[in-house]
């Protein structure tokens, strides 16, 4: 594969880099982790920039060179990343994007490209996690609607979300993966109740949600009837394959600040701290490229990445452990203080290899459909 640009690459690298060096400088401050409207609003405004000046389809539409320009440009410069917009921008959209009618397509794609609508996941439950397809959340026809009726939970961002991607069961008494549709549900309709939940890092980025006789329009389901599980097989590839690729610069980022910190106050002498960066450096290196190929073969293969993304998550998460373990390392006992750089970031980073689907999960993923091994007994 040829990782070098293209001059039509290179072309719009110099014209986002100048627009960002504009741009970014006018942003107003970041709002607090706990300030949930000024979050929203905050990561809100900046997808509403993004689009204006053309670079909101970058996520979906563009060749992949232009997709991985703009991530590594946005990066670098420090701009914000997805934040709030992250449901709906890098696994909803683009699941309505591949699986939507023409005419809910046209409802929900544009909003979420200008920033007006954010999205939550209602996929896991109190019983459903790995084990998505025992999730028990149920919906009864009725008329033109569905009846919801269950609960949700680790709903991120559910506080401040319009809509939610939800996972009900149409017909208990169909094989579990056959029961299951795929709905589109308004937070604010009657009959919704979300409990935020706190983290060990202080902030609750995600809550239970509670849905009781919730009517839900049949227009409002993407995909036939009980097919909710192959379309969310659709979701999870993205979400597995292709959303977390921007925060890998982030993180290259991140272990180049370190690399300085420790040069700074003297920790660099330690020749097995200097290994450990080194290592992490090749990591997110070798990451990056899987990135380069998994982008490129998800366009050859239609838009809808492979399971080569579970390969990208499975090891992704554990190298951004082990970034703020070495981050630790650096810092002293200043990384048990909340307040200082990298120490929520430390806390938070535990969480990435359970969220979208845990680590051994991934290894189960990879053994069956990468390695054609048989299949677990679970
Ligand atoms: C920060 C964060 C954000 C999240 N956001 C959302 C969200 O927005 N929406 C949403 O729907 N969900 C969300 N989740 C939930 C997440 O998808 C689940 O936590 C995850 O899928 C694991 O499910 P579980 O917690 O029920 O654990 P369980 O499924 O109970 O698993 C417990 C342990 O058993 C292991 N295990 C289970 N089955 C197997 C198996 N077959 N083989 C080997 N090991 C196995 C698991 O790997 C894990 O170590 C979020 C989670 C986190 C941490």
């Amino acid at each position: 594969m040829d990782f070098g640009l293209t001059e039509e690459e290179a072309e719009f690298r110099a014209e986002l880099r100048s627009w960002l060096a504009t741009t970014l400088p006018r942003l107003p401050p970041k709002p607090s982790p706990d300030d949930w409207p000024g979050r929203r609003a905050y990561d809100t405004h900046w997808q509403r920039l993004l689009y204006d000046a053309g670079y909101a389809h970058l996520h979906w539409e563009a060749a992949p060179g232009l997709r991985l320009v703009f991530l590594e440009e946005t990066e670098l410069a420090g701009a914000p990343y997805v934040g709030a917009n992250f449901v709906g921008l890098l696994h909803a959209g683009p699941t309505i994007a591949a699986e939507g009618t023409p005419e809910q397509r046209e409802r929900w794609l544009g909003p979420i490209l200008r920033g007006d609508e954010i999205w939550c996941q209602g996929f896991s439950e109190p019983d459903a996690g790995s084990d998505l397809a025992s999730l028990r959340t149920r919906a009864v026809r009725d008329g033109d609607d569905y009846l919801v009726t269950g609960s949700k939970i680790w709903t991120s961002h559910a506080e401040i979300a319009d809509w939610c991607e939800l996972l009900v069961r149409t017909d208990p008494d169909a094989h579990r993966h056959r029961g299951i549709s795929w709905l589109a549900l308004p937070m604010d309709a009657p009959g919704i109740t979300v409990r935020p939940l706190r983290t060990l890092a202080g902030t609750a980025e995600f809550a239970e949600v509670f849905l009781d006789e919730v009517r839900v329009p049949v227009a409002n389901r993407v995909g036939a009837e009980n097919d909710g599980w192959r379309v969310t097989m659709v979701t999870l590839s993205f979400e597995r394959g292709t959303a977390f690729v921007g925060e890998v610069v982030a993180c290259r980022r991140t272990l180049a600040a370190l690399a300085v910190r420790a040069r700074e106050n003297g920790r660099w002498d330690d020749p097995a701290l200097r290994r450990r960066l080194g290592r992490l450096h090749t990591e997110f290196t070798a990451l990056w490229r899987l990135t380069q190929w998994n982008v490129s073969e998800a366009r050859a293969g239609g838009g809808v990445p492979g399971p080569g993304g579970s390969v990208f998550k499975l090891r992704y998460s554990g190298a951004r452990q082990e970034l703020y373990e070495a981050a630790a390392e650096v810092l002293g006992p200043d990384a048990l203080d909340l307040d200082r750089e990298w120490a929520v970031d430390r806390l938070s980073a535990l969480s990435y290899t359970i969220a979208a689907g845990t680590s051994q999960i991934q290894r189960n993923i990879i053994a069956e459909r990468l390695l054609g091994l048989p299949k677990g007994g679970a």
